[in-house]
């Protein structure tokens, strides 16, 4: 296949589902870890389309949503004291609510935060503002990580020194395991991300089906990848095996993307990190390395520790960890929509809440 309908089409995928039906009898619950695939499963109704039961749990991939409140609150903190810096992020970082507050409510009251489309556009802020600290907030996975390294190494190169990073960036394999370990969910397999595994490879799952007994299937996000990846899934478990297997070999590689791994690793090294829901998880998370430190906000400024204090009534962290699907909090689509969100998952597109709020989960099912 070539083409981007080729990868829609509603015959191919009937097709899938029916080998899904005829394979299946035993109850599964599969997480699909990446917020992507959470869109692309809702808007496409593949959810809908399979066996009841056949269980999808939306995992904790959705960058925006996993950053802790604390974290949020710090750099909220850190905005509205700092006088003489301006703050560049992502855009769905703007809205996501902190505990009292947002940054788009502290640009509203006239904080220099800007939204960037890249790294690289903080780094053009910098240069056009040489009496000004900027600092980009940087929030991602493996897949944002290493354009955050090739630009702090461009800032290096080029001797910039008003500009910083705030970097809270995760890596995807050890929140698996966390949840694995957390022994809460009877999970029997992964859908596992293709663009993250298209930079890790997809190796890096290796140890979930070694020591955890966990098959997992790296899918691309046409809904025909989904089904294709799940049906891939559903026969592993029929047949007995564990593996890692790839559906998406038109991008994903076993080793992944060697270069971009180069890059993030001669910035980064491996540190703990804060999950949001799920808390500190060892060896999860990525900080710059000693020789950054001129680039590393943390460093170069006091951003104090934030209040860890989830929005009052909120059960994004329960929805993260895969324990609640979003229409079992009580104030999905009441209180808390798209355009209103109380919490992280309802901000972003990738946010486990905002699939469901904006598909529904009645959707008419592909097989219709
Ligand atoms: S509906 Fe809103 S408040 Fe509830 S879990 Fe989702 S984002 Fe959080």
């Amino acid at each position: 296949m070539k083409y981007i309908d080729e990868f829609r089409q509603r015959e191919a995928a009937q097709g899938i589902l029916k080998k899904i039906y005829a394979l299946s009898g035993k109850k599964v619950n599969i997480m699909e870890i990446c917020g992507t695939h959470t869109h692309a499963i809702s808007k496409y109704g593949i959810r809908n389309s399979l066996p009841s039961h056949i269980r999808l749990i939306s995992g904790p991939g959705c960058p925006v949503c996993v950053t802790s409140a604390g974290d949020i609150n710090r750099i909220i903190e850190f905005c509205k004291r700092e006088k003489n810096t301006i703050v560049a992020t992502f855009g769905d970082m703007m809205r996501v609510p902190g505990t009292e507050s947002s940054l788009q409510e502290q640009k509203a009251m006239g904080k220099d935060i800007r939204v960037v489309y890249s790294p690289l556009g903080a780094l053009d802020i910098a240069l056009a503002n040489p009496g000004k600290e900027i600092i980009l907030y940087a929030v991602g996975f493996e897949t944002t990580v290493p354009t955050v390294a090739a630009t702090i190494l461009l800032a290096k190169e080029k001797g910039i020194q008003n500009f910083s990073a705030f970097t809270l960036h995760k890596l995807t394999p050890p929140a698996m395991k966390a949840l694995l370990d957390s022994g809460e969910l009877d999970l029997h397999g992964f859908l596992c991300p293709g663009h993250v595994t298209a930079i890790i490879g997809a190796n890096a799952y290796k140890f979930l089906a070694e020591e955890y007994q966990a098959p997992c299937v790296v899918a691309g996000f046409e809904p025909l990848d989904a089904i294709h990846g799940l049906y891939m899934l559903i026969k592993q478990l029929k047949e007995d095996r564990v593996e890692i297997e790839i559906q998406y070999k038109r991008v994903v590689t076993w080793e992944g993307n060697t270069r971009a791994q180069r890059i993030l690793e001669q910035v980064f090294e491996i540190c703990d990190s804060n999950w949001r829901g799920i808390g500190k998880i060892p060896m999860s998370g990525l900080r710059l390395k000693n020789e950054f430190a001129d680039f590393d906000a943390e460093k170069k400024f006091v951003i104090e520790a934030g209040i860890d204090e989830e929005p009052q009534g909120c059960a994004c962290g329960d929805v993260l960890k895969g324990l609640l699907t979003p229409n079992q909090c009580p104030l999905f689509g009441k209180i808390c929509t798209p355009e209103s969100p109380v919490g992280p998952c309802m901000v972003s597109f990738e946010g486990t809440c905002a699939a469901y709020y904006t598909y529904g989960i009645s959707q008419p099912i592909l097989t219709g």
